[in-house]
């Protein structure tokens, strides 16, 4: 049994990129706006992408990838475990029931993303498992609902495959289907696995991602990101631990396939810290969080790479003139036309 990460990342997409797509950009148009600070640019490093990704379908606008290194793994693991049933085919089936698996799962992520008005439009499988590219409205409740949907899928299938294994074995499959009946037990089994892997908290796992939005509730939104970092580096350094002495390179892959994201995570999270320490601008509010946007030099030209602060120069680059009339909110990930950005003026005295 292999078990499956996955991951959401992006999860602090407001204002930092996602997939090295910069922030304040206009759709279809030339990169315009970037943010400043290399630690912001470090998430998501490692994660698969559409790039090198076939387009198996599109559910409800969200599209379903499949790189192209999970046919190697598959054809691997499939060849591998072949002695299991008598004949490969059913390997065949049980690896494809467990990306079916995971693919649900990662659609409870996506779904649950929508439905509280995040954006999720985009799922690539690859052979460590799923990664939803969604990007929730960033606040607690919409990101723990993001985040749980997808574990809730698992447990969801848990007692309905449970309940197929029970009819199996009340259909005499044990005796008479033997193959049918193994891959029924297994695909219950993985389905279990894949719940209880997902669940350690792990950032990234969800677990992880859970335990950080519920502590974002009390402690805030960088400060909760830290701390399921460093949970997250005691678990996956158990983790390395338990790889190498059972000697399981798969899972010292996934070890340090988590170890890359969760020290991405721990960067995110001094980026935010320091964001939030920095003095807001007046006279701006985000339209849809309204908080300032920060005061100071964050932002850099996509055109001439001049550093300015594109609220104090209303969306034009100082340096060469370059025009960059949506700007994204660094706190909550919301982009919104420059006019919307600013603030009535206060009432005249005595009007
Ligand atoms: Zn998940
Ligand atoms: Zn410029
Ligand atoms: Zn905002």
């Amino acid at each position: 049994m292999r078990t499956s990460a996955d991951r959401v990342p992006g999860q602090d997409g407001g204002g930092i990129p996602r997939t090295r797509e910069p922030p304040g950009r206009i759709d279809g148009a030339a990169p315009k706006v970037l943010w400043w600070g290399r630690a912001l640019f470090t998430v998501a490093a490692m994660t698969p992408t559409r790039q090198g990704s076939i387009r198996l379908l599109r559910i409800a606008g969200i599209d379903l990838f499949l790189h192209w290194s999970w046919f190697i793994v598959a054809f691997l693991e499939i060849k591998w475990r072949a002695g299991n049933y008598s004949s490969i085919i059913w390997n065949v089936l049980e690896y494809l029931s467990l990306f079916f698996i995971v693919m649900l799962h990662e659609f409870g992520h996506a779904l649950a993303c929508r439905q509280v008005g995040g954006t999720a439009n985009q799922i690539v499988l690859w052979p460590l498992g799923g990664v939803a590219y969604v990007s929730p409205p960033q606040r607690p409740g919409p990101m723990l609902w993001s985040i749980a949907a997808g574990p809730l899928v698992n447990v969801v299938l848990f007692p309905i495959f449970g309940g197929l294994v029970l009819l199996a074995q009340f259909l005499g499959w044990p005796e008479e289907l033997r193959d049918a009946y193994r891959l029924i037990v297994s695909v219950w089994g993985l389905n279990g696995l894949l719940l209880i892997f997902n669940l350690l908290p792990v950032y990234p796992l969800d677990g992880g991602q859970i335990l950080r939005s519920l502590l974002w509730f009390v402690v805030g939104r960088a400060r909760s990101l830290m701390a399921a970092a460093i949970v997250g580096f005691v678990g996956v350094a158990a983790m390395i631990g338990l790889a190498l002495w059972i000697r399981d390179p798969w899972l010292v892959v996934m070890s340090v396939f988590i170890l890359v994201n969760c020290w991405g995570g721990l960067m995110q999270a001094r980026a935010l810290a320091r964001m939030a320490r920095l003095p807001r601008l007046a006279g701006f509010a985000c339209p849809s969080c309204h908080t300032g946007p920060p005061a100071g030099e964050l932002w850099v030209c996509g055109q001439c790479r001049a550093r300015f602060n594109t609220f104090a120069a209303l969306g034009v680059c100082p340096q060469c003139g370059e025009q960059f009339p949506i700007t994204q909110c660094f706190d909550c990930g919301a982009s919104h036309p420059m006019p919307d950005w600013v603030q009535a003026p206060p009432p005249w005295p005595g009007a």
